[in-house]
């Protein structure tokens, strides 16, 4: 049957938001063009229309960002803790204010249905803010035994392009909480939240050069997190950049977190309510297009009821919607750019060429431009095949079974990650004596993908180490 087009419903965030022609830098409390005169593209993944043009930092930018950080952190750190906390108080109220604002800009940018950044992105990155200013004046609780809190110094902070503000808020608001300084560098491809966010900086009259944000892609970073005025480095990417990252700050010892790739598993045992678990696997795989790093990507079904889960599964997702963002009905929004759109269709033709069975069920068209995935899913998946193995990053499912909690357990940690987890059973001894043989740094319980700021996260194995969020996540920016 051809598929019916429809109309998207308006929706008070189509409001339009205004987008600079060009973006500037954010260097000691001032916006400034960068050294090298360049700017590139940033496009709008559901239209493909260029939105704006980023400010390409280079080293020298770096440099001059570094300095600013160097110069602010004596007095942002002697500066009274609770005179502190009213800076993250007032960032944190200024993102309430211009909530929309920003959820629209962050919908545009990178492609997530404007449900999400409205209701998730924007609420929790004013929640950072909001939870870290409480913690200015109780740092010494935070660690006990470690005597006065002090702050690690000047940190470099580098953030990935699937949460673009939220991010932001994670790495910013601890390391401010604890009197650091900072150089922040987003995502090649969403860096407008980013600069809007150093526009509420500067009207929350945070001193000059406590925070200095580059934008600009690897070359930036890779400048900023091999530079020798840097003490500490905070990453959110790949696991490949990440384990670059870390050679560099080994060799000249400078402190690092890691925040990288995952696989995770979600399991589904037979006593579980079937109805729950499957709006948690929609949930966990379906989020923000899949674009997750812990995203429930390898979902392990008891044997026994695999047929009725993937029958509910394929049923499910016909009511999916997919399309544009900006309209508030959308579930599933555009990929985030051509290149990951790519990597995507090349892994779902992969498990094809394996053998797996690739669905996408979903009756609607497609729009006719930007960059779209419908929601996927594979059976007939092996352990060894490549779908079950890499992190994807989009929205694929690879469905398996099991027959024993011992069996799960085993296939669950079957890789070489470990950020997440997810437990659907109705039996409390069996989410106790999963979870806690489960390597990953989460583990929900009959829920999937719950963010909290004084929730730590972060990972086992090749998904990093450190923990952001939390009393655990303000240890990194403390001095041992
Ligand atoms: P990426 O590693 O390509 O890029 C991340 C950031 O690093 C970008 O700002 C990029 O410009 C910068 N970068 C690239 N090369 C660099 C270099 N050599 N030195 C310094 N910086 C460099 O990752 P991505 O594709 O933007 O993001 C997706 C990845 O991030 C996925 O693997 C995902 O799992 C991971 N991620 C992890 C978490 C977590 O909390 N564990 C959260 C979000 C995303």
């Amino acid at each position: 049957m051809p598929a019916t087009p429809w109309e998207y419903s308006p929706a008070p965030e189509t409001v339009p938001v205004t987008v600079p022609e060009r973006t500037q830098l954010y260097v000691g409390g001032k916006f400034v063009d960068p050294h090298s005169k360049k700017w590139f593209d940033t496009v709008n993944p559901s239209t493909e229309a260029v939105l704006s043009h980023i400010a390409e930092g280079d080293a020298a930018d770096v440099d001059a960002a570094v300095a600013a950080a160097r110069k602010a952190l004596k007095p942002w750190s002697r500066l009274p803790a609770q005179e502190r906390a009213k800076y993250l108080y007032r960032i944190a109220r200024r993102i309430q204010e211009r909530a929309r604002e920003l959820a629209v800009l962050e919908t545009m940018d990178g492609g997530k249905p404007i449900k999400e950044s409205r209701d998730v992105d924007v609420p929790l990155a004013a929640q950072h803010f909001f939870h870290h200013a409480g913690w200015c004046d109780k740092l010494r609780y935070a660690v006990p035994g470690a005597g006065d809190p002090r702050p690690v110094g000047v940190c470099a902070q580098v953030i990935p392009w699937n949460f673009p503000l939220l991010m932001a808020a994670w790495k910013l608001a601890p390391a401010l909480a604890c009197g650091n300084t900072v150089v922040l560098k987003p995502a090649e491809t969403t860096s407008l939240t980013a600069m809007r966010l150093a526009e509420i900086l500067q009207e929350c009259d945070l001193p000059p050069g406590v925070v200095n944000i580059v934008t600009g892609a690897g070359d930036t970073g890779r400048a900023l997190v091999e530079h020798e005025g840097i003490d500490k480095v905070a990453f959110t990417g790949s696991t490949e950049v990440g384990k670059r990252i870390a050679k560099a700050c080994a060799a000249r010892g400078t402190r690092l977190t890691l925040e990288l790739g995952g696989k995770s598993p979600n399991i589904v045992f037979a006593d579980a309510a079937i109805d729950q678990a499957i709006e948690g696997i929609v949930q966990g795989i379906w989020f923000n297009q899949g674009h997750v790093c812990c995203a429930g990507s390898r979902l392990f079904v008891e044997e026994s009821v695999l047929p009725e889960v993937t029958r509910k599964l394929e049923m499910r997702m016909r009511s999916l919607r997919v399309g544009d963002p900006l309209d508030k009905n959308t579930d599933i929004g555009a990929i985030n750019s051509k290149g990951q759109l790519q990597t995507i269709e090349r892994y779902i033709a992969a498990g094809a060429d394996e053998g797996c069975t690739v669905c996408q069920p979903g009756p609607q068209a497609l729009p006719a431009k930007g960059y779209w995935c419908r929601p996927t899913f594979m059976t007939g998946v092996q352990p060894s095949h490549v779908v079950a193995r890499e992190e994807i990053f989009g929205p694929v499912l690879a469905v398996m079974s099991f027959r024993t909690p011992e069996e799960a357990i085993m296939r669950a940690n079957n890789t070489p990650y470990g950020l997440a987890a997810g437990v659907w059973t109705e039996k409390g001894s069996k989410v106790f004596d999963v979870a806690r043989r489960l390597q990953a740094g989460v583990v929900w319980c009959n829920t999937y993908n719950q963010f909290d700021a004084t929730s730590p996260f972060g990972g086992f194995k090749e998904s990093g180490f450190g923990r952001e969020g939390g009393m655990q996540g303000l240890a990194a920016y403390l001095a041992e």
